[in-house]
Formats: structure tokens, C-alpha cells, sequence
């Protein structure tokens, strides 16, 4: 387990905080503040056991340079309204300045102060001096709050923890302990789907996971590439042609270790990649030539609905069909619904799947929905995160 902000006296001390202010911004204002409604609970917790707050975000990718676009202003304008509170927006284009840590040096417990944009320095992606020195030293304790670059090891992210106790703030937290507690001891049945357009994004994840689920159902573009694998005709449906042996590879790995490795049994098939399309039924072993799979079958549903009814922990990555077409959106709702129903663990990782249970109004139905895309699916491969790793141990 990792340590986190309770398990440190943050009193009188200068905190550190990485936080995931990477809100969309639209000609200049904030489009959608959650990533900064998030972050809340950590800040207010710091600043009621009397921390000074010294907060750090990256925004865009402004590529190791200052881009007034990328500025982190509007964010320090909006947290302050959210907060209640003043919050000194540390402006300069070179993140740390010799103003900046004077700023820093005042700053008076329960006071919170906001960074410009980490990535206006290029040291930062590559996680090297000056920068992690100049940040350490405007601060005592590092607090890593921002799960959705705790994949990659950055000075923000995981350089700091070299110079200074490093534990997570709340948001980090939640997504250890689903993501791990799934992962590690999940309750049984464990089921995952897994979709999406490509198998050789997910490949590294549904190996990781056949050595943990009960059930591992199949749906979305790869199943093509499996169904091909098979030795079936996918007419014009999505196929990762460099992954049709692995695909192979796994299905009989599956069989050898019990896992059972659901194939989606037919499919709603169009001619073009259009929500206009005329659209037919076709089994898997009888996929109509011309056509393409665009969303699973009402059969392939009944058959993964029983299944998930009866899992006690669910973890699903990557939409089952094109959702984002009403007419090819029926199998993605109707897995949504049917996690939804449960009474199992569900967590949902992947960018896309997190906007389906939100499109389909079940997002408050599920246990936890990961918010970082690339981060979660590393996670769920079995790899150690480095903005997690570095924490300390309680
Ligand atoms: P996530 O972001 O949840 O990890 P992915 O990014 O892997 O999910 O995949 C999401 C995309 O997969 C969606 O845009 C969806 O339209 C697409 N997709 C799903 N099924 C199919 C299909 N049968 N053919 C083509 N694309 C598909
Ligand atoms: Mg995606």
C-alpha cells in the first residue's frame, strides 16, 4: 500500500502537489472543469491540515516552451472561484524564477499557489536538471495526485519523490485501490471485455488479464482480427493484420488455461463505415462479403448480458460496437446497462468507454470509472506506473 496524504504530517509544511489540470479550453475558457472539481478534495484537505499549497499541472502540449495558449491561468482563476480562496497564480515563463520562489517562500500555511504550465520547460517530459532541483526546492513533502500521467516518469510526476517524501493525494488513491484491489484480489467471477478499434493496442492488456480473469469477452473492431484467426471470412470489418497470428496465439493459450476467451458470436454488419448504411445480421462464421462489423450482434448481447449478471467484478475497456453512430450504438448500451444492473465491482477504463456509460446516462451506476486512459491500460497490462512506483510504502 501506498502512503497518501494522511499517512504524513503536512502541517507547516510546504506541499508540493502534482495535480492533472489538462482541462479543454476553448478560445480561452475553461469548456469542462471536472479535471479541477477532482482535484478538490486533496487541495481543500492540504489546506484544513494547514499545508501551503504550491500546486504543479502540465496543460496541452505547449513542447518545452512558453505558448500563451497553453497558460495555466484561467485554471488558477477557476480553482480560486471552486476554492473559495485566493490562489496566487505564479506567472513566468520559465515555471521557477527567482520571483516565483519568493513567492514561494511567503506562502503561509493554508495559503495555495498554482505553477505555470510544467511543460513550458523541456526538462520536464524527460524528467531531467535543473528543473526537478529548482521545483524541489520550492517545496518539503510531493504529493503525485495526477493519475493520467502517472505512466510516464517526468520531473513532476516522479522526479520530485527523489528529493522529498512522496505519497499520493485522493484521486491516485481511488485508482490504486480499484484498479489494484480488481487486478489482485478481485471477487469471483471476474469477468473483463475488452474492445475498441485495435488489437495490438489492447494485446498487452488481454494478455495480463487472461492470467486473472474467469471470463474475458471479446467485442469492438478486434474481434475481427480474431474471428479471422479462426479461419473465417471478416468481409470488409477492421482486421489488424499484423496481429492475426497473436490473436491465434491467444485463443489457444485461453483454451490451455481455462480462461474462457469469448469470441462475439455474430455482429451488425454494414457496407460503408456510416450510421446511413443499410445494416444486416451476420453470424461469425458467416460474415457477408462486402460488409463490415460494426457493432456485436443481438445474440453475441444475450450471450455476454448472462454472463456479466452473474460476475462479481467487471472491468471493461473499449466499446463493444461504433457507438458514437446511433444505429450501431445497441451493443455498447446494452453492455453498459447490464453493468449497470449488476451488483459486481465495475470499473471502466479507456477514454471511450468512460464517454459510453456517460452517453448512455449509467456513468453514476458504476463503481469507479478510471480517469486516466493510457495510464489505466497500463495499469491493467500488469506495469509499474512511475508516478506510482516512487511513492513511499506504508
Ligand atoms: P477506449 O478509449 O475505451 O480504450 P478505444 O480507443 O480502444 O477505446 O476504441 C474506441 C473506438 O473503437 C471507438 O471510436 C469505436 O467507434 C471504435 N470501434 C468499436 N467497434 C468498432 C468496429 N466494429 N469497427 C470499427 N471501429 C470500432
Ligand atoms: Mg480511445
Amino acid at each position: 500500500m501506498k502512503k497518501t496524504i494522511r499517512d504524513i504530517d503536512v502541517s507547516g509544511k510546504k506541499v508540493l502537489v502534482r495535480c492533472d489540470f489538462n482541462v479543454p479550453m476553448k478560445d480561452g475558457k475553461i469548456t469542462d472543469d471536472i479535471r479541477i472539481t477532482s482535484a478538490l478534495p486533496t487541495i481543500r484537505y492540504l489546506i484544513e491540515n494547514k499545508a501551503a499549497v504550491i500546486l504543479m499541472s502540465h496543460m496541452g502540449r505547449p513542447k518545452g516552451e512558453p505558448k500563451p495558449e497553453f497558460t495555466l491561468k484561467p485554471v488558477a482563476e477557476r480553482l480560486e472561484e471552486l476554492l473559495g480562496q485566493e490562489v496566487i497564480f505564479a506567472q513566468s515563463d520559465v515555471v521557477v524564477d527567482a520571483s516565483v520562489e519568493a513567492a514561494a517562500a511567503a506562502l503561509q500555511p493554508g495559503q495555495v499557489m498554482l505553477l505555470e504550465n510544467i511543460r513550458y520547460r523541456k526538462e520536464e517530459t524527460k524528467n531531467e536538471e535543473p528543473l526537478t532541483g529548482q521545483l524541489a526546492a520550492l517545496g518539503e513533502i510531493f504529493v503525485n495526485d495526477a493519475f493520467g500521467t502517472a505512466h510516464r516518469a517526468h520531473c513532476s510526476t516522479a522526479g520530485l519523490a527523489a528529493y522529498m517524501p512522496a505519497v499520493s493525494g485522493f484521486l491516485i488513491e481511488k485508482e490504486v485501490k480499484f484498479l489494484g484491489d480488481a487486478l489482485e484480489d478481485p471477487e469471483r467471477p471476474f469477468v473483463a471485455i475488452m474492445g475498441g478499434a485495435k488489437v495490438g493496442d489492447k494485446i498487452p492488456v488481454i494478455k495480463n488479464l487472461m492470467k486473472k480473469v474467469d471470463v474475458l469477452l471479446i467485442g469492438g473492431g478486434m474481434t475481427y482480427t480474431f474471428v479471422k484467426a479462426m479461419g473465417y471470412d471478416i468481409g470488409t470489418s477492421l482486421l489488424d493484420e499484423d496481429n492475426i497470428n497473436l490473436a491465434g496465439e491467444l485463443l489457444a493459450q485461453a483454451r490451455q488455461d481455462g480462461v474462457q476467451l469469448v469470441i462475439p458470436v455474430d455482429s451488425v454488419c454494414a457496407k460503408e463505415f456510416s450510421n446511413d448504411s443499410e445494416r444486416i445480421i451476420c453470424d461469425s462464421e458467416n460474415m457477408a462479403e462486402g460488409y463490415m462489423g460494426m457493432d456485436i450482434g443481438p445474440k453475441t448481447v444475450e450471450l455476454y448480458t448472462d454472463i456479466i449478471a452473474k460476475a462479481k467484478t467487471v472491468v471493461w475497456n473499449g466499446p463493444c460496437g461504433v457507438f458514437e453512430m446511433p444505429n450501431f450504438e445497441a451493443g455498447t448500451k446494452a453492455i453498459a446497462q447490464a453493468l449497470a444492473d449488476s451488483d459486481a465491482v465495475t470499473i471502466i477504463g479507456g477514454g471511450d468507454s468512460a464517454a459510453a456509460v456517460e452517453q448512455f446516462g449509467v456513468a453514476d451506476k458504476m463503481t469507479h470509472i478510471s480517469t486516466g486512459g493510457g495510464a489505466s491500460l497500463e495499469f491493467l497490462e500488469g506495469k509499474e506506473l512511475p508516478g506510482i512506483v516512487c511513492l513511499e510504502e506504508k
